[in-house]
């Protein structure tokens, strides 16, 4: 199917039907015979990418399995306050993202002043709930004394942050700073941190793995120099106004070439003379070179001719991806004003984490609650499945609080571990892998490159995508 970028960007790009955006249907347009480049994913790498080539006058196509573009970009547009289920906000600091942005003419809004009068996130652990000052005083609290006033999900960015063994975060990826390529698990313990304590500040809502164990402790440091960085320029945090999907959405329109959704490509033939690529409807393409801008964990379900070379095929076999899925649901009556507890909760109960979403007219309105699973958790949720998951939230948080009975209602499940065009939230690289893997593991394999927020050496996130688009129009306009 092929869809003009109009017609797509009006969001009117269902499967199978050609839809243009005037009174008058745009014709199909056929694809040339041979492109300059070929790009595969319409994310937020593959878009820009594509601009970035087009720019240098190439001719361009952009391949998109879903119906929609953005991919881990996805606003429920249709909810109260336009839940985001993937990428929230841009620090100050983006300056790819800010850029996008207004390329797309968008208008952005500051969301962090907000977030900054909302009552605290509340603790509940085995049923019950803590202030900070009670949770320090709780005998069964299993921090170190110097550690035991800090919650639990301030623990981990705290110790890396104060402990982190780079001296220049921007050199994590280079052989010198191979000897912290070891798990969070041994750099937690290196700080005296018990299992016990492992377990709850880590394994109950990891922002990476699914446990302390399968993360290397240089990602988050990585994580926390690019973190360190953003602040320096500014805490500002923007979203785009009406919805972060309205970016990838903006970018999509200013495409001049073919972006065909629908379009799951499950084969690339990197051949001597241009490359060809398969697609799940039968059909081919065919392209001097050829951008995967796609997360490893779907790469794998594409065959490779020749097949790849050691690095980038061991990266895309064994890399793992952030489990984590999504709950949103709509509040009929704010049920925190009743028991005063404020609607921020993290727990260690199956309900996970919810956060609230305050996207009203004013600052402090909550337009839905957001319950968040990652980790193995994500795992059960997904294997419960949507309906059972959505019930079994709302009966722990019932139970744990009496004032919310009735009031809360569900309306959409989203995990991206589940998601075929993802396989998880972002890439994980586990103890070792980014000695043995990062440096190389992007590099060209014949005429086809490589793109994505995983292939980034500098930001994290939407901008680590960005990032990538421009190392790998460099390399494509180059080769
Ligand atoms: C829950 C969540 C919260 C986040 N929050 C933030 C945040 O606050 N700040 C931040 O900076 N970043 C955040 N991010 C990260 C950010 O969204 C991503 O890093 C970025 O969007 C990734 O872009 P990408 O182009 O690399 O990959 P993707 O967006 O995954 O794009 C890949 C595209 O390829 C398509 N595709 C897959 N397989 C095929 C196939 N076989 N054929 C054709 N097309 C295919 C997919 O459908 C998708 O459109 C968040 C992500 C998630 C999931």
């Amino acid at each position: 199917m092929h869809l003009s970028r109009r017609s797509f960007a009006l969001g009117l790009g269902a499967a199978g039907i050609a839809v243009s955006a005037g009174a008058k249907p745009k014709p199909k347009v056929a694809a040339p015979a041979m492109l300059d480049t070929i790009v595969i994913g319409a994310g937020m790498s593959g878009l820009n990418t594509a601009l970035l080539l087009e720019a240098e006058g190439q001719k361009v196509a952009v391949l998109e399995g879903r119906t929609r573009v953005g991919g881990r970009v996805h606003t429920l547009f249709d909810q109260p306050g336009t839940p985001e289920m993937g990428f929230n906000t841009m620090g100050e600091g983006y300056g790819r993202g800010l850029d996008a942005a207004q390329r797309a003419g968008l208008e952005l809004i500051e969301t962090s002043a907000r977030y900054r009068k909302a009552p605290p996130q509340g603790l509940y652990l085995g049923g019950k709930s803590f202030t900070r000052e009670t949770w320090a005083a709780f005998d069964g609290n299993p921090l170190p004394a110097p550690l035991k006033a800090l919650m639990p999900w301030e623990v981990v960015p705290r110790l890396i942050a104060q402990h982190t063994p780079l001296t220049d975060w921007t050199q994590w990826y280079l052989p010198e700073s191979a000897a912290n390529d070891i798990s969070l698990h041994a750099f937690l313990k290196q700080q005296g941190l018990s299992d016990a304590a492992i377990r709850l500040v880590n394994d109950t809502a990891p922002a990476y793995g699914n446990s302390a164990w399968d993360v290397s402790a240089l990602m988050l440091e990585w994580n926390d120099g690019f973190v360190k960085g953003q602040i320096a320029v500014g805490t500002r945090q923007y979203a785009i106004k009406g919805g972060n999907a309205k970016l990838p959405i903006g970018l999509a329109k200013l495409l001049k070439g073919d972006l065909i959704t629908g379009k799951r490509v499950v084969g690339i033939d990197s051949g001597d003379a241009h490359a060809t690529v398969y697609c799940a409807d039968g059909s081919t393409m065919l392209a001097r070179r050829v951008v995967c801008a796609l997360p490893l964990g779907v790469m794998r379900r594409i065959a490779y001719w020749p097949s790849l070379p050691e690095p980038q095929a061991r990266a895309i076999a064994t890399v793992p991806y952030q489990q984590l899925a999504n709950i949103f649901a709509t509040v009929s009556r704010p049920f925190w004003e009743e028991d005063k507890l404020g609607p921020g909760m993290w727990t260690n109960s199956p309900l996970g984490t919810i956060f609230p979403q305050y996207f009203g007219a004013t600052d402090s309105e909550v337009t839905g609650l957001l319950f968040q699973a990652r980790g193995e958790l994500a795992l059960a949720w997904d294997r419960m499945g949507r309906d059972a998951a959505m019930a079994m939230v709302v009966q722990t948080l019932e139970q744990l609080r009496p004032a919310a009975k009735g009031t809360v209602n569900p309306v959409h499940y989203h995990s991206w571990g589940a998601e075929e065009y993802s396989t998880g939230a972002w890439a994980v690289f586990m103890p070792g892998q980014i000695r043995d893997l990062h440096a190389t593991m992007a590099l060209p394999a014949g005429r086809v490159h490589f793109a994505g927020e995983h292939t980034a050496t500098g930001a994290r996130g939407l901008e680590a995508a960005l990032e990538s688009s421009e190392r790998v129009a460099i390399e494509v306009l180059s080769a």
